[in-house]
């Protein structure tokens, strides 16, 4: 058995955030992550972080203004303003950390425009911020001594007394099982994209997190608040960095019209998020779109600032949609990209269970509300990342390990083998993921209606009677990719039933969440936050009211 003060499950940014503020806290500090750290979907992270600086003449409080207005109202403002009056001094701590921002011609840190915000204050490395963000983060962890699990996949929380003890976790290596006790857990397992086919989200993000603390019973909130970027590519659905439309890209439909100037006249290709992918989603269903997409295009932003800012999607829209940017717009259309819910968590990470921590994107602050801005997620698992890694050190001083033994892993073991003994006559894996993956993207996409979400809940449901007899033909226990999939899509399909039953339950319009039965925002009813909990008799919903600190709900238009 293993054993540690703080175990993060996860190594993305929120995971390696939280893990050097725990350390940095003084205690003794583990993460764990089912691929190579510097592999996780942060960094596939390309257009870049947030922050009002205000030697930059930016104020916090615009920043979170925009984000307030982004979120549609469903964002919980005092969150917010952690966020935001945090945002500066974060990025400034990155930059110090080693991060090569780029920079304006002064040599100050450069900003580019983001959509939904009044300024420019998106800092950014080129196109992979991300990668770059990630990578220091990982510098900075080794050297500070934090113990790496690396390619071990976590199966379950370990709940004790009413509180969370540790985990059992598969090394896949050799597919041995293990307990990991400790007396904090924060989980920074990331986003759930693939739940949906296709998506940006790289073939790890699985929602894992998010079905780990819903076994466990810590509530999951705004899961019906799925993000549909609007540039993504035909097919493959890989991304579209913002900063091309913060660069200056426009969007056109087949007769050649910026047709943002109908949807958002003063932001026009930059407005949020929501509203850009629902002007798409129109076009393209009244005939105005091109085989199923619209194009951007880049041609007028000029060889050199593409290849300096936007060299990495210059390569994407080569590989990936044989079309050079420099000559030809792009096709592309709204894919899923993010998921806004996720882990109830207050403002240290601290979700409903005891001992048990949530931040980035497996956790809802919640932040993001109804419609996340782009870059405000970066953001929200360093400044939450490291808040719930000061916290958890904290609180572990003044606690003592429970008292386990390997038995905790019992269950989990058995869980393996009867999955390992399924006859041949279920479906593999793959099958019932690509079935649930189109399920959700046929219905629970840009435009809802009730029919279509409930036709998708039946899905989930039958597949989940066929997930019961899914066949792993891979029997040996060295490397077994095939029951690590197998696994993951057990996760998946909590999620997908949180997401489902949560946006059925919301009978208005509101940020992504678009309804053609109830085009409305509905703030009389629904100005408040609904909860999935899993209990005996099932997933049971609940509500929370949304905090409202000094921007009251108005009408939204860019
Ligand atoms: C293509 C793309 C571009 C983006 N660009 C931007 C951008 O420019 N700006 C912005 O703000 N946001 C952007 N986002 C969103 C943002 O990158 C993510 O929301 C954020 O990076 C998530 O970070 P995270 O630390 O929460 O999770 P991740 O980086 O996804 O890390 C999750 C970690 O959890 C581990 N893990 C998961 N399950 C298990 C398990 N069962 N056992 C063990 N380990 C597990 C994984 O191994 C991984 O280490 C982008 C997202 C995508 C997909």
């Amino acid at each position: 058995m293993y054993s540690h003060d703080v175990l993060i499950i996860g190594a993305g940014l929120a995971g390696m955030r939280a893990a050097l503020s725990a350390r940095q806290g003084g205690a003794d500090v583990a993460v764990i992550s089912k691929v190579h750290p510097v592999r996780s979907h942060s960094n596939a992270a390309q257009g870049g972080i947030n922050a009002a600086l205000e030697h930059a003449g930016d104020d916090w409080r615009d920043h979170a203004y925009d984000t307030v207005k982004g979120s549609d109202y469903l964002g919980d403002q005092d969150a917010i303003e952690v966020m935001c009056r945090e945002a500066g001094s974060e990025v400034i701590q990155m930059e110090h950390y080693g991060v090569t921002f780029s920079r304006d011609e002064a040599g100050r840190l450069g900003t580019r425009a983001f959509g939904g915000q009044g300024k420019a204050r998106t800092f950014f490395v080129a196109d992979f911020t991300g990668q770059a963000l990630l990578h220091v983060l990982y510098e900075q962890i080794m050297r500070a001594g934090v113990r790496v699990y690396e390619e071990w996949l976590v199966l379950e929380l370990i709940i004790e007394d009413g509180e969370c003890a540790g985990a059992v976790v598969m090394e896949i290596r050799s597919g041995d099982v293990h307990v990991i006790r400790a007396k904090a857990v924060i989980i920074a397992a990331g986003g759930l994209g693939r739940v949906f086919e296709p998506s940006t989200n790289a073939l790890v993000c699985t929602g894992d997190g998010m079905g780990l603390a819903y076994r466990a019973g810590a509530p999951l909130m705004d899961m019906e608040m799925v993000q549909y970027h609007p540039t993504t590519l035909k097919g493959s659905g890989v991304l579209i960095t913002e900063g091309a439309r913060g660069e200056g890209a426009h969007l056109l439909n087949s007769e050649g019209q910026r047709f943002m100037e109908r949807y958002a006249p003063n932001m026009m290709e930059l407005a949020s998020r929501d509203v850009v992918s629902r002007a798409e989603q129109t076009e393209i269903n009244a005939g105005r779109g091109i085989d199923g997409c619209v194009l951007l295009d880049m041609r007028h932003l000029g060889e050199r600032l593409i290849r300096e800012r936007l060299t990495q999607i210059l390569d994407i829209a080569r590989d990936f949609a044989n079309v050079n940017l420099l000559e030809e717009p792009v096709p592309i259309r709204p894919g899923m990209h993010y998921q806004m819910g996720g882990v109830k968590t207050d403002v240290d990470g601290q979700t409903q269970l005891p001992g048990l921590y949530a931040a980035g994107e497996a956790a809802c602050v919640s932040v993001h509300g109804g419609n996340r801005l782009g870059a405000n997620s970066l953001l929200d698992t360093l400044v939450f990342g490291r808040r719930s890694g000061e916290h958890a050190a904290e609180m572990s001083r003044a606690k003592a390990q429970k008292d386990l033994d390997d038995s905790a892993a019992d269950g989990q073991k058995a869980h393996i083998q009867r999955l390992l003994d399924n006859e041949r006559n279920g479906d593999m894996f793959g099958q019932i993921r690509l079935d649930m993956g189109r399920a959700m993207n046929d219905h629970l996409a840009v435009y809802r209606n009730q029919a279509g979400m409930e036709s998708a809940l039946d899905t989930v449901r039958q597949l989940r009677e066929r997930y019961r007899s899914v066949y792993v033909q891979d029997k040996g226990r060295t490397w077994n990719t095939n029951l690590v999939f197998t696994l993951e899509l057990g996760f998946m399909l909590d999620s997908a039933e949180a997401i489902t039953l949560s946006a059925i339950e919301r009978k208005e319009s509101r940020g992504a969440h678009t309804r053609e039965d109830y085009p409305e925002r509905d703030d009389e009813t629904w100005m408040k936050h609904i909860l999935v909990r899993q209990t005996q008799d099932g997933p049971a919903l609940d509500y929370m009211p949304v905090a409202i600190t000094q921007w009251e709900p108005q009408v939204r238009s860019y």
